[in-house]
């Protein structure tokens, strides 16, 4: 029927790019059950171990017996329940906003906030290590789409003096998500206020884990958190926080124009209530839990020292996201297949997600593991460093 579609996927196969799901039995944690086997598992954005925590599915089941379980109807139309409309009041105050909107995915909150705010006679200046979702966005809101070197924020500021664009966005992971790495969020601030530019930041990776309480990476200096009114802040709630959504912190005007003019927004229904109610217990817990983050803090420290022997790097990273440089694609790929062998789960990342020649191992770390896993995948990893 479709001779040209079989024929890709053919050479796809042939490259060794074919990807392929393996079907997951046990709930997410550090240890899963897949395709039948038990695994120790760093693949998970779980970051704080909340995801099968037993609050949060009370509230869930909660929330269900309140709500139902589906909301049935967009926001604007009638599915924006009291759960949604709490949680949102509680994120804006976490995050020290005025005011938070919930979207149903991270993907569509940047699909969102991007086509909303930027069209045709805008411009987009975008960190080339951005996630997929950011990219996506911009090409869709058919403003002029610029990209600067990762963190080169003199080029970025020839960018922005050279345009003349009638709005400028400047876009940027957080924490960037293959690299592990924190954007120099003071220093690009600084850049965009000079340039009368907004600033989206996509904390996926920063909110629940970074900053004071897990508020996220504009508190991470230790004085006073990073604010102005030209952030827009967005983060995802089915990372550190463990349920599933994301949502938007910005000044009012923002919010307002989203809730008008955001497709993403507008054109689905709401999320189900019942993840609303569970993300307001989730959201305490992330609060609370300082020994969480403790704990977390701890495992990067003991695999960046347990790794420091290997003849493969670990990326400068002091975030959950600590990737092994590896550099061939095949290569990356039989020793996450190795550990595999052994049990243990880490998956290889390859071009196009990530440079020409820079395959790595995603190693992510959750505050669920034990210092014993942590130091069962470093063994693991020396054996097979020694027989390679
Ligand atoms: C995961 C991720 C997203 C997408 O969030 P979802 O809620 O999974 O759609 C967006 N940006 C970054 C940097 C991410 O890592």
């Amino acid at each position: 029927m479709f001779p040209d579609l079989s024929e890709q996927l053919r050479q796809r196969e042939q490259q060794g790019l074919l990807r392929q799901r393996k079907i997951l039995e046990s709930p997410q944690s550090t240890h899963v059950t897949m395709d039948g086997r038990d695994y120790l598992a760093f693949c998970s954005n779980d970051y704080l171990g909340l995801a099968n925590h037993l609050d949060l599915i009370e509230s869930a089941s909660k929330g269900a017996r309140r709500y139902g379980v589906g909301a049935s109807a967009s926001h604007l139309i009638n599915g924006h329940s009291s759960a949604h409309h709490v949680l949102e009041e509680a994120l804006a105050e976490f995050t020290g906003f005025p005011r938070a909107l919930l979207f149903s995915t991270g993907y569509m909150a940047n699909i969102g906030v991007v086509t909303a705010l930027v069209g045709r006679e805008d411009a987009i200046f975008a960190d080339k290590l951005n996630h997929a979702s950011l990219n996506d966005a911009a090409l869709l809101s058919r403003a002029e789409f610029i990209r600067y070197p990762h963190d080169d924020l003199a080029r970025l500021e020839q960018q922005l003096s050279s345009s003349n664009a009638r709005r400028k966005l400047v876009i940027s992971d957080a924490v960037f998500s293959m690299e592990g790495d924190i954007a120099p969020i003071s220093e690009l601030l600084a850049v965009c206020e000079k340039h009368q530019a907004m600033l989206l930041l996509d904390d996926a990776h920063g909110f629940g884990v970074l900053g004071r309480q897990g508020r996220g990476s504009l508190f991470l200096p230790d004085c006073t958190p990073i604010h102005s009114p030209n952030i827009i802040y967005m983060a995802t709630l089915g990372k550190a926080a463990g349920v599933f959504g994301a949502f938007v912190a910005a000044q009012a005007e923002v919010i307002e124009t989203l809730i008008q003019s955001a497709r993403s927004y507008i054109y689905t229904t709401a999320t189900p209530p019942l993840l609303a109610q569970a993300l307001i217990t989730s959201l305490k817990l992330i609060q609370q839990d300082e020994w969480r983050r403790d704990a977390l803090t701890q495992n990067i420290v003991r695999l960046r020292e347990a790794l420091q022997s290997l003849p493969w790097k670990l990326l400068p990273s002091s975030t959950p996201i600590q990737p092994l440089l590896i550099g061939e694609s095949a290569v990356a790929v039989c020793i996450s297949q190795r550990l595999r062998e052994r049990g243990i789960l880490v998956p290889a990342i390859r071009p196009p997600t990530v440079p020409p020649n820079t395959a790595r191992l995603r190693i992510s770390l959750s505050a669920a593991h034990q210092p014993h896993d942590v130091l069962c995948l470093a063994e693991a990893l020396q054996e097979i460093a020694l027989q390679a």
